[in-house]
């Protein structure tokens, strides 16, 4: 007698339902086009590792039109607002359109899977070098190159709103600014302090409101990496105009108001050794935060308290050390783009949040961070190479 029970291989590929619950078909191959409606062209996107569902591509029809999205990249990563920008160049994209991504500095991110048909990486350039002359050069050859139908760009205070800004004056395009609306016809921005709203046909160049779109995407772009021959007046380092660079001031990060943090160590009721939680934070270079049961219990002061009640921040890097996760925190987090969950309880509600968890004593894990972070530093100064950056420093302590 055949005693053999068929049983479900659990690293079988799956698909993730509209209500979030994770299936997996028996005796059914996985396929990524027919579960998948959305897809214009229907051909297969690249598989993933560890069985996770394959995206389709958006389209592989031929491209007879360019939407471009222009943006800087922040030490190799597209930040949060680009990635909103580049899925709602993708959304509005139809199968004959591809979308074209240009980045200002370094990109190490697979724009593939935000939504890049075609990425050109300008890796001369650096958000935190002020050269509006050259970017706008380099931005129009991009543009004379590529011929787009529409330009997006995030509305941003750190470089792309105002290259945006420049590159409509210089090329008498037109502009729409915090764009809070867009579809494949029209734009919408608030107007009379946001008791109206005012639309118009899409313009040349969009630069886009944070918050206005989803960037999770059903689909993947082509991916393909292209050069650009930049002119001579966009490259070189000097601005050939009478701007003085004066730099980026490094301050404390004790100073840096907590919304304005890109790196945040924060505390919750599992944390008993406060002293030892202040000094990683010293070690780390981020600012300090806090649930309201640590603020409660006099262990912080109100102003360091996140969540609905307290702020909201925004920081690249959150590690929150023992906080359960309770609704009301997470509220304050939800634009946090990586969270580091350190918990006793690997049940906790943060950990569906976190993008990474250590199943762990706070106080042991603080200790041993402090260690880490003391040995790098100490190889590092030896091998004469500079300080790491505090986000670089945690990657190396999380996976000791
Ligand atoms: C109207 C209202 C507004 C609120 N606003 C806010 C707000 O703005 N911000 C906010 O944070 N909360 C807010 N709260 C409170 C919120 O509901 C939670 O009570 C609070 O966030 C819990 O804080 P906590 O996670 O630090 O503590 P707990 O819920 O006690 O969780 C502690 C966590 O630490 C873990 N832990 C314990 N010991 C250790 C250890 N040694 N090592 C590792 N892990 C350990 C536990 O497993 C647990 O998950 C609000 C509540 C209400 C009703």
């Amino acid at each position: 007698m055949n005693t053999t029970i068929k049983r479900i291989d659990p690293r079988r590929p799956f698909t993730i339902t509209a209500a979030g619950i994770r299936r997996i078909t028996l005796g059914a191959t996985f396929d990524a086009n027919a579960s998948n409606d959305q897809s214009h062209g229907g051909a297969s996107g690249g598989a993933h590792a560890h069985g996770q569902a394959v995206k389709p591509l958006r389209t592989s029809q031929p491209a007879q039109r360019t939407v471009l999205v222009a943006a800087h990249s922040d030490r190799g990563a597209l930040d949060e607002h680009t990635r909103q920008v580049l899925a709602a160049a993708a959304l509005i994209a139809d199968a004959q359109t591809q979308v074209a991504l240009v980045v200002f500095g370094e990109l190490k991110d697979d724009a593939a899977v935000l939504g890049a048909d075609r990425i050109v990486e300008l890796a001369t350039f650096d958000r935190r070098r002020f050269a509006p002359e050259r970017e706008l050069q380099a931005l129009a050859a991009c543009v004379a190159q590529i011929a787009p139908a529409h330009i997006l760009m995030p509305d941003n205070a750190t470089g792309d709103g105002d290259l945006g800004r420049r590159y409509a004056a210089y090329a008498g395009a037109s502009i729409a600014t915090q764009v809070v609306e867009i579809d494949a016809a029209r734009v919408s921005s608030y107007a009379q302090a946001k008791q109206a709203y005012a639309s118009r046909a899409l313009p040349d160049v969009v630069l886009l409101a944070a918050g206005a779109v989803d960037p999770r995407l059903p689909f993947v772009g082509a991916g393909e990496r292209v050069e650009i021959a930049l002119p001579a007046e966009a490259i070189g380092t000097a601005e050939a105009t009478g701007y003085k660079d004066l730099g980026i001031e490094e301050i404390d990060a004790a100073q840096v108001a907590l919304e304005e943090a890109d790196f945040i160590v924060s505390a919750g009721n599992g944390v008993a050794d406060v002293a030892a939680f202040e000094q990683l934070a010293g070690a780390f270079g981020a600012a300090i935060g806090a649930s309201r049961v640590a603020v409660d219990n006099g262990l912080f002061p109100r102003d360091k308290q996140i969540g609905a009640t307290g702020k909201t921040v925004e920081a690249s890097v959150y590690i929150a050390f023992g906080i359960s996760g309770a609704v009301q925190h997470l509220q304050g987090i939800k634009d946090c783009r990586h969270v580091i969950a350190v918990n006793l309880d690997g049940s906790a509600p943060i950990v569906k949040r976190a993008n990474l968890t250590i199943i762990g004593d706070t106080q042991a894990t603080i200790a041993s961070l402090i260690d880490e972070v003391a040995r790098a530093r100490s190889t590092r100064a030896s091998a004469g190479a500079t300080a790491a950056t505090p986000a670089a420093t945690v990657a190396e302590g999380v996976a000791a």
